[in-house]
């Protein structure tokens, strides 16, 4: 297992300090969270990719920017999400980008559906073509997005993916909050192709946990080896980020 940082934690910075706090913090891998760029200009990408090779970090996997659809009206802008976000991905350089089901939850069964196959009937084939893998994350019962337990992602990959290419990135904060850790485990071990790893509210694993433990166990069980990712709320301090890294570079020794 690799691990990586997630820049979504200082996406307060300018993107120049934003890398720089990630390197002052030592990591050389980082997921880029598209929340990072303030307005979305098409050619931005062109200033992204020059300042990740000034850092010299290693782009590892992106979080695409994500519009949960609350009206088919919105699908154009949640499909311009996507797609800019996975330009933004090849000029990174990594072919894994981590989507949401880009669907509210209170849309009803059918919209959410022709909602679903509208955004992804576009996203996947532009993906495909640029040779980025998609990797669906579970939501928090919070969330406003649908796709928070297995139930909610059979339906949603039923319509956006029914070849079954598509990766999960499980995010384990989501998966404790809602209390379907062992659940998507059982279901998706084998598919997981990143983690998204804080402890409820997005919090530092800054020591060892039962829970924890039990689930890098699983992961090992099934044999992952992709990244694993700090996705930490935007007030941890660097501290608590460096207590966390120093526990996981210990742990991963392990898997
Ligand atoms: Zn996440």
């Amino acid at each position: 297992m690799i691990l990586s940082l997630s820049n979504g934690i200082f996406s307060k910075l300018h993107l120049d300090g934003n890398f720089a706090a990630v390197k002052q913090l030592s990591f050389q891998n980082i997921e880029f969270n598209m929340k990072s760029i303030k307005k979305e200009h098409d050619t931005d990408v062109y200033r992204e990719q020059k300042a990740l090779a000034a850092s010299g970090l290693n782009c590892l996997t992106l979080h695409s920017a994500v519009l949960h659809v609350k009206d088919p009206i919105e699908v154009h802008q949640a499909v311009y999400y996507g797609k800019i976000s996975l330009e933004c991905a090849r000029a990174l350089r990594t072919s894994l980008v981590t989507v949401h089901s880009n669907v509210s939850k209170k849309l009803p069964r059918d919209v959410r559906e022709r909602c679903l196959r509208e955004v992804f009937g576009e996203i996947k084939p532009f993906a495909k073509r640029l040779g980025i893998k998609l990797s669906l994350e579970n939501l928090s019962f919070n969330s406003t997005g649908f796709g928070k337990n297995v139930d909610q992602l059979e339906e949603v990959l039923g319509v956006i993916d029914p070849e079954c290419e598509m990766g999960i990135t499980f995010d384990l904060c989501h998966a404790l909050e809602t209390k379907v850790v062992n659940n998507l485990l059982e279901a998706y071990g084998r598919r997981v192709c990143n983690v998204h790893m804080a402890n409820k509210a997005h919090q530092p694993f800054t020591k060892e946990t039962p829970e924890l433990t039990a689930f890098l166990t699983k992961l090992h069980e099934y044999d992952y080896q992709g990244p694993i990712t700090l996705e930490l709320e935007h007030k941890t301090s660097l501290e608590e980020i460096a207590k966390s890294k120093a526990l996981f570079e210990k742990l991963l020794k392990k898997f």
